[in-house]
């Protein structure tokens, strides 16, 4: 086993100057109805790097969320019945007003989520440059057409009425602001509840933009363990769009049945990726080890397990070492910091399991690094399994964090079978140089993204969707907008 260089201190000195940019003591109140209000209860939210608390957001009650849910209904007709036009102008403009606080919300998305702030800037300018621009582009126009026999045809998207968007802790704004804008853009009204480990990006932005979209439109609560199952069954919503783990999605499938909602589920993955023989290790190293430790592994469809072909096995696994060796955990505010902590205790804790598994089951380990020493941060090592047996539980589970599995594989059909053998299907990959072996390993792998010699690669205008346990449904592209909608057809006889 090998190890990297000293450890990092922690806090870096630059936190505390970040935190002041940060207000966090102008507090991060829900915004129901254009009005920002506080419930009586609340909770902390903590700091995964010192282990400090950060703020307190509210513990919203069944009350508070009637009170969201009757604003979101309230303000359904008038919004609808703007024209698409005069809705893409508003969230336009409310868009290009939060880009005005960059900076602020990229410190807090470091100071609640733990990572680098490099990669708070990723995900916050990713909405602001990629899915916005693309989003506000696209129009679901009315087609219509002569049916010998029926008549003048005309089929028309319509909003489905107040939308529940519910979003989990590790990309806390992207995966909020991808189910609300192409939401409201269609004409729904929503709630948003962020994680209960991440509101305060998500609430401070809501507030930034508060006046600037019709009282109700948007509405942002946060709430405990409750307020997800409340919001589920709860029978204003006609759609639950979610993102989480398979777990919950089963969960929020069962909670929304009585009342037969809409659904949206994006949820947990274990990528794989098959490494061809003619690949060049040294080319692809670095790209495959960015995909799979990004966010310190806890990403959806980060790369989990990688099948190599034993005739580049030892070159490439050599090769990723040494990108490992120069990674550094750390507090995000650190610039040499490019690995942040896992997020949260109980997500830790599932870590330390499945850590204490491979130890009893002595899995071979290729690399692990080291985690810093001091503070109360929640640090996992780099780690990087060593052919363990691809049918061990702690491999076909989803590891959500920075320990990965490499496989050595000399039969491709065999690598194929056990790269679909989870209950998973959300991303995977396939790497190497022709392009007919490329593409037709691409169409043997079971999961709704699957990539050639990239991975993570995700834009707002290709469909994203998960196969098996990771999913129902679509978001992205116009499949991801036409989601948010009802088909209506008038069909006109003369
Ligand atoms: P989680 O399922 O624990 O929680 C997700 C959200 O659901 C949170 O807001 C949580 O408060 C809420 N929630 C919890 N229990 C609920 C219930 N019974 N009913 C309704 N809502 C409930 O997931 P997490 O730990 O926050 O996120 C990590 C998981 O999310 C991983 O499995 C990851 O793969 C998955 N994920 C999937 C995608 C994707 O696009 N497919 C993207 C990011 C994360």
């Amino acid at each position: 086993m090998k190890s990297n260089g000293a450890p990092p201190s922690i806090p870096h000195p630059n936190r505390e100057q970040a935190l002041k940019r940060a207000r966090l003591t102008a507090g991060f109140p829900n915004i129901v109805n254009g009005k920002r209000i506080d419930s009586l209860k609340s909770i902390t939210i903590s700091d995964p790097v010192t282990g400090e608390e950060l703020a307190r957001v509210s513990e919203t009650q069944k009350d508070g969320l009637d009170r969201a849910v009757e604003a979101a209904n309230a303000a359904f007709p008038a919004w609808s019945s703007k024209t698409w036009n005069e809705r893409r102008d508003l969230l336009r403009n409310a868009m290009e007003e939060l880009k005005a606080h960059t900076d602020e919300l990229c410190t807090i998305l470091t100071a609640e989520n733990g990572r680098p702030y490099s990669m708070a800037q990723w995900e916050i300018t990713w909405i602001f440059e990629t899915y916005v621009p693309s989003l506000l582009q696209m129009e679901l126009p009315d087609s219509t057409w002569n049916e010998p026999g029926v008549g003048q045809i005309t089929k028309r998207y319509v909003p489905l009425g107040v939308v529940a968007a519910i979003s989990p802790w590790n990309l806390p704004f992207l995966l909020s602001f991808t189910k609300v804008l192409p939401s409201l853009l269609a004409g729904n009204t929503v709630v948003l509840k962020p994680a209960v480990f991440t509101p305060l990006t998500v609430l401070r932005a809501s507030d930034y933009i508060r006046e600037m979209l019709p009282p109700g439109v948007l509405n942002v609560i946060s709430g405990g363990d409750d307020l997800g199952p409340w919001m589920t069954s709860h029978p204003d919503f006609q759609k639950v769009s979610f993102t989480g783990s398979s777990e919950t999605g089963c969960k929020v499938f069962a909670s929304a049945a009585p009342t037969l909602k809409h659904l949206t589920l994006e949820l947990g993955g274990n990528d794989s990726g098959i490494v061809l023989p003619d690949a060049d290790p040294q080319a692809i190293a670095e790209y495959l080890f960015r995909s799979m430790f990004a966010l310190s592994g806890q990403g959806c469809v980060t790369l989990k397990r990688l099948f190599v072909h034993e005739s580049i096995y030892q070159a490439l696994t050599e090769a990723l070492i040494s990108c490992a060796q120069h990674q550094k955990l750390g507090d995000g505010f650190d610039p040499e910091t490019t690995l942040g902590p896992i997020q949260n205790r109980p997500q830790f804790a599932r870590m330390q399991t499945t850590w204490k598994e491979i130890q009893e089951e002595k899995a071979p380990i290729l690399y692990q690094g080291e985690v810093p020493s001091e503070g109360a941060g929640m640090f996992f090592p780099v780690t990087l399994l060593d052919n363990p047996p691809a049918e061990a539980a702690y491999v076909i589970r989803e590891n959500f964090g920075p320990l990965r599995a490499v496989f050595k594989y000399k039969d491709l059909d065999e690598a194929v079978r056990l790269a679909n053998g989870t209950p998973y299907g959300l991303g995977a990959s396939v790497w190497g140089t022709d392009p007919e072996s490329l593409d037709a390993v691409a169409r043997r792998l079971d999961a709704g993204m699957v990539w050639i010699n990239q991975h993570l690669n995700l834009h707002p205008n290709i469909p994203f969707s998960g196969h098996k346990n990771s999913g129902i449904g679509i978001e992205f592209g116009e499949d991801g907008l036409k989601a948010f909608c009802n088909v209506q057809v008038i069909a006109d006889r003369g």
